[in-house]
């Protein structure tokens, strides 16, 4: 297997799998989507009964426009900064569960209407770097005699147990393919203009009665064009899969970077084989 990097920022990654079958390609895509972990908060505790503002003395009810566990669903969806050197999942923590600066983070949220509360209004008890990384998400609206006082605990998951810890999103994985452009017996202009027309992201382009692909430089476009095949029935423009050559691109909600979250599903892989292999020796 050969790794080619095409496309690498903090939350996105593109590259070229060389010498790589489908399923092996779509194992990994598998695992970026439901096996790597990240924190996400789980439990919020409201305050109940009314609130004072000590400074005004002036007093609030404990409710907002929306049902508690609206907020609370809300609240578990925005994305957390994780290093996973520092946090681990409740169950592997060496505090048995109980909750230790290892497996857990408290945040708290005083708000008081009338105004809207937004994610960055949700502060970490402790390390300023646990901040939530989108802090323009909306959370809810406060009316004028309304204020929202809760604490939450955000703790360490995956996407199998709920998607509020899935770290990779829109993970895409194509075989690379080869454009073969030659215009056959019976084909004519209006068949490649036809062509030209009909491919997808200006792919083909025809001029001086001639049709050229035009995605040269990017080697994953090539695949796009499968479907602009039918519309020759001549054979000018063919397709060819490679299967053994795979593309494969993701991107994160910044919780992990794209590099952490690739290497981290390509590590569990291999773990889940290891323990295979073990078994299988196992066998007497
Ligand atoms: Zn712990």
């Amino acid at each position: 297997m050969e790794l080619k990097v095409l496309h690498l920022t903090p939350r996105e990654l593109k590259v070229e799998l060389a010498g790589t079958t489908t399923p092996q390609a779509n194992a990994i895509r598998r695992a970026l989507l439901t096996d790597v972990p990240k924190l996400a908060i789980e439990d919020v505790e409201f305050h109940l009964g009314p609130i004072r503002d000590e400074t005004t003395g002036k007093d609030y009810d404990s409710s907002t426009s929306m049902f508690d566990e609206a907020v609370a669903l809300r609240l578990g969806l925005l994305p957390i900064p994780t290093d996973l050197g520092q946090f681990r999942r409740k169950s592997e923590c060496t505090c048995k569960g109980e909750g230790c600066p290892h497996c857990q983070v408290m945040y708290s949220i005083d708000k008081k209407g009338p105004c809207t509360v937004y994610a960055r209004d949700l502060t970490p008890l402790g390390d300023p770097s646990l901040a939530i990384l989108e802090p323009e998400v909306p959370i809810v609206q406060l009316g004028a005699r309304q204020a929202l006082l809760a604490y939450a605990t955000a703790v360490v998951g995956s996407a199998r147990d709920h998607s509020k810890w899935q770290v990779a999103h829109a993970v895409g994985v194509q075989p690379a393919a080869e454009v073969r452009i030659q215009k056959k017996p019976g084909c004519s202009d209006t068949c490649l203009k036809r062509l030209a027309s009909s491919a997808p992201a200006g792919l083909l382009e025809f001029s001086g009665g001639k049709l050229t692909y035009t995605g040269g430089e990017d080697p994953s476009k090539a695949v796009l064009l499968l479907g602009t095949q039918r519309y020759c029935e001549h054979g000018s423009l063919q397709v060819r899969l490679n299967e053994d050559d795979h593309f494969l691109r993701l991107e994160t909600d910044g919780s992990l970077t794209a590099r952490e979250a690739f290497r981290y599903a390509l590590k569990d892989l291999k773990g889940r084989f290891e323990e295979l292999r073990e078994a299988v020796q196992a066998i007497p």
